[in-house]
């Protein structure tokens, strides 16, 4: 079969913290919208959010108890009623008097303190044990057994934040407790920076969908479901995730993409085969940024601006694809998400074992991090780290850095790892 287009010349290997490097520099983060609260979580703020209110906002009790004033020491006091979480109030504590109390609810006037009811012992004057009823409360004495200071197990009126407090600033993940704020303050709107949209295509004449049994010569499409998820975790949002042929007219649809898209991610075509037209067709129809990777795997990741719209070319093995797409998609997109954290971090991992890896090229290796029983990390990989190895990637919580021209890391070396999972404990 004659090549659909010429095949290209190699474009220049770079390293792979200038690739990172030209990716930031060429997105930002994406316009703000505005959205209800309880659709925000994970999202980034965009504008700060402040108290519209003090918190708590009037007097309250942390605890259950009696309502007294401070300055009355130990001793009886008789009991003028009860202030319940809630309650308008209305009640006046005197000299001499208390009123139950239980948590959250104002402190009544007059009161200065609250003395827990651990530190209490009731007198049933009024209705008694066997009275029935309300014991403790109206008409009944209560004998403190501990004196208070002024204010004890009192929250006073702007104890978490004043009115006008910034509650949430500019960069803020709103996770759970930031949403708790959000309904506390009243922020039932929030600015947020809008989620980058995405299209994902995975290329190949060979590709099946999952729910075939492959023909000869033909495996199941894993790249658009795993780069699909991959774009969720990193904040964005899929709006289309499809597959194309090796072919000029199937290519194309990238031409659509581009323009509906902030974002375009493909897998597969950008090798030097006269089959793999996504790298000529993003240099014939945009600007190739780079074409080439001094890394491993995904040596000929690709990234281009076509019309403005920031396209990452993967190469198809399934582990170069999900590799890069941690190396270089994921911080675009949370970048154009507002993130102010991009990179996974780095911690400095010791390995259990020898690890041979590339001389000439960074090599990212996956592996398993787990805290040592003395708290520092340690690695093992996770077997045979073959490009095509999509198992090798299942599970791993990490990747190991590893270079130099040896082309070996020893059982015991630390080497830097990025961390794209939660880690365990136990080794
Ligand atoms: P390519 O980068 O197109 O040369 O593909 C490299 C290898 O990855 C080939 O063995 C492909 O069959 C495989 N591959 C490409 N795309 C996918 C995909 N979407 N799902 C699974 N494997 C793929
Ligand atoms: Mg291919």
């Amino acid at each position: 079969m004659p090549p659909l287009r010429a095949p290209h010349a190699p474009t220049p290997e770079i390293p792979v913290d200038d690739a990172l490097a030209l990716i930031l520099a060429s997105v930002a983060p994406l316009p703000a919208e505005r959205i209800p609260f309880t659709q925000a979580a994970g999202r980034v703020l965009a504008a700060p959010v402040t108290a519209r209110e003090a918190m708590p906002p009037f007097a309250a009790s942390s605890r259950d108890g009696y309502a007294v004033i401070a300055a009355d020491g130990i001793g009886t006091r008789r009991v003028i009623g009860e202030a319940v979480a809630g309650g308008a109030g209305g009640l006046v504590v005197t000299a001499g008097t208390a009123a139950r109390i239980t948590t959250g609810a104002p402190l009544p006037a007059g009161a200065d303190a609250v003395v827990m009811v651990e530190d209490t012992e009731r007198n049933f004057v009024a209705r008694g044990p066997d009275g029935g009823g309300d014991v403790g409360g109206a008409g009944d004495d209560v004998v403190v057994l501990r004196a208070v200071e002024v204010g004890e197990n009192v929250r006073p009126v702007g104890q978490d934040y004043a009115a006008g407090d910034v509650l949430l600033a500019p960069g803020a993940v709103l996770g759970p407790a930031e949403i708790g704020l959000l309904a506390s303050g009243g922020a039932i709107e929030v600015d947020v920076f809008r989620r980058p949209r995405v299209i994902v295509y995975s290329t190949g004449d060979e590709l099946v969908e999952p729910d075939r049994t492959p023909g000869p010569g033909q495996i199941r499409d894993s790249n658009r479901f795993a780069m699909a998820e991959a774009v969720k975790e990193a904040g964005g949002e899929v709006v289309f995730a499809g597959r194309l042929g090796d072919n000029a007219d199937d290519v194309d649809a990238l031409a659509a993409a581009v323009t509906s898209a902030d974002v375009v991610v493909t897998s597969g075509g950008v090798s030097m085969g006269h089959m793999d037209l996504v790298k000529p067709w993003l240099a014939a129809n945009g600007t190739l940024v780079f074409g080439r990777v001094r890394t491993k795997p995904g040596k000929p990741v690709t990234f281009a601006r076509v019309g403005g719209t920031p396209c990452f070319a993967l190469p198809g093995f399934p582990v170069s694809t999900l590799v890069c797409f941690e190396l270089f998609v994921r911080p675009a997109l949370r970048a154009m998400g507002g993130h102010i954290d991009v990179r996974r971090p780095l911690w400095p991992v010791t390995l259990v074992h020898d690890v041979a890896h590339a001389g000439d090229r960074v090599e990212f290796a996956r592996a398993v991090v787990k805290l040592g029983a003395d708290g520092r990390p340690v690695a093992r990989t996770t077997g045979f780290q073959g490009s095509g190895r999509l198992l090798s990637m299942a599970g791993a919580n990490a990747l190991l850095r590893l270079e130099g021209a040896e082309g070996l890391a020893r059982a015991g070396d630390v080497v830097p790892a990025l961390i794209i999972a939660p880690v365990g404990g136990g080794s």
